[in-house]
């Protein structure tokens, strides 16, 4: 069995772009189609590629151990690091995920990189993304380097499409603001792919990226993890650290790919941002959908939620966010939302950054209940420094 991908198309529809290929696997044949909708004056002007198709299919290959045949070409360098290293490196993260042929065209890019594209830069809003962002637009970052275009992509991080929508309304006001692009990038590979997004959010957010390659320079992904560069999937675990290894060889003579802030993990980041302005006005970090209606952005007792109030109360301004997210919720079921991060931090469970988080709040003079206190040595040591740099400028 063998997946084959053709027939490459891009089509001005209603209110986007939409570029897709035919795709033959399991025996069947479905269009995978990429849609952009936004506001860069030159989205569609650029020459579509089956390079990003084939990211996108790399892994689902891999996972079914099926060769892939391109009926066109992709990038030289591109395609041998496909072949070789960018493989080697995911088999690495699972035992079931095996190295495949690819059978294409090898193309010799005549391109140059055009510096005064600048940085592109998937935007949530979160809390890598809004660091990523301001880091990028400080004084130090090379005029090359600023952030010029803004993605959000919609490729399985979502809950259903409604949460979508909203999210995109939210990052389009922030975009707004900082007076930059904003294009969403969607793509069905839902069914190409496991249910458990952290295994390949990197391949696909650089696969959605790729789409666009002719608008940026470089793109940069905020989303990492410090500590080892080496991955192994579990429950709570994903490919994240082989990110500054992984994305680099998806570069090109015109186009970069890198990932962003190699030094610093999520709490150091959630230090730095949250005493922002722009934190207390656009941070969204939430998990949960908006099906059930609610009007806050962010629900206040998801994992994700809980870290952010934790440290926003420990740092005594949980009420700057109230506008952003359910406080009532967060102050109604604390002692639920201890119990799931320590749950989190110790035993078969054990997560990075949610062991890291609690280990803050038992390092910091945070009220917690006794009987919390007495997991204090098997949840260790947080990795805070003291004396972190704190972004205050707007
Ligand atoms: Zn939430």
């Amino acid at each position: 069995m063998t997946i084959v991908i053709s027939d490459l198309r891009r089509d001005s529809v209603s209110g986007g772009i939409e570029t897709s290929v035919a795709v033959k696997i399991d025996g069947a044949q479905r269009r995978l189609t990429v849609r952009h909708e936004g506001n860069h004056p030159d989205l569609g002007l650029g020459t579509p590629t089956y390079d990003p198709f084939l990211l996108f299919l790399l892994i689902p290959a891999m996972a079914r151990n099926m060769p892939i045949v391109v009926e066109g070409d992709i990038e030289a360098m591109r395609l041998a690091a496909m072949r070789t290293g960018l493989q080697s490196l995911l088999q690495s993260a699972s035992d079931e995920w095996q190295m495949v042929g690819i059978s294409a065209d090898a193309r010799i890019s005549q391109r140059l990189p055009d510096l005064s594209k600048g940085s592109a830069l998937g935007m949530s809003c979160g809390i890598d993304s809004l660091f990523a962002f301001q880091d990028l637009n400080g004084p130090e970052t090379a005029p090359h380097m600023r952030v010029k275009l803004l993605l959000h992509n919609d490729i399985g991080a979502h809950p259903d499409r409604q949460s979508f929508a909203r999210h995109t309304a939210h990052i389009q006001r922030f975009a707004d603001e900082m007076a930059l692009p904003l294009v969403t990038i969607s793509a069905d590979v839902m069914s190409l792919y496991g249910n458990r997004f952290i295994h390949s959010h990197t391949i696909r957010n650089a696969a959605a990226a790729m789409t666009l390659e002719d608008l940026f320079c470089n793109f940069h992904y905020a989303k990492g993890d410090t500590g080892g560069l080496s991955a192994k999937l579990g429950r709570g675990s994903g490919i994240g650290p082989m990110d500054p290894v992984l994305l680099p060889l998806l570069n090109t003579s015109a186009n970069s790919y890198m990932s962003h802030c190699l030094h610093l993990g999520r709490l150091q980041k959630t230090a730095a941002v949250m005493h922002s302005d722009l934190a207390r006005r656009y941070l969204t970090v939430c998990t949960h959908g908006f099906s059930d209606g609610r009007d806050k952005m962010n629900c206040g007792r998801c994992y994700k939620c809980a870290r952010a109030l934790f440290y926003a109360d420990t740092e005594g301004m949980l009420n700057d966010y109230s506008a952003l997210f359910d406080i009532d919720a967060f102050k109604s079921e604390r002692t639920h939302l201890l119990l799931r991060m320590l749950r989190g931090s110790i035993g078969d469970r054990r997560s990075r950054e949610e062991r890291d988080a609690l280990a803050y709040l038992l390092a910091a003079d945070y009220p917690l209940p006794v009987w919390l206190r007495l997991f204090r040595p098997f949840v260790g040591r947080t990795t805070m420094r003291p004396n972190i740099p704190r972004i205050t400028a707007t």
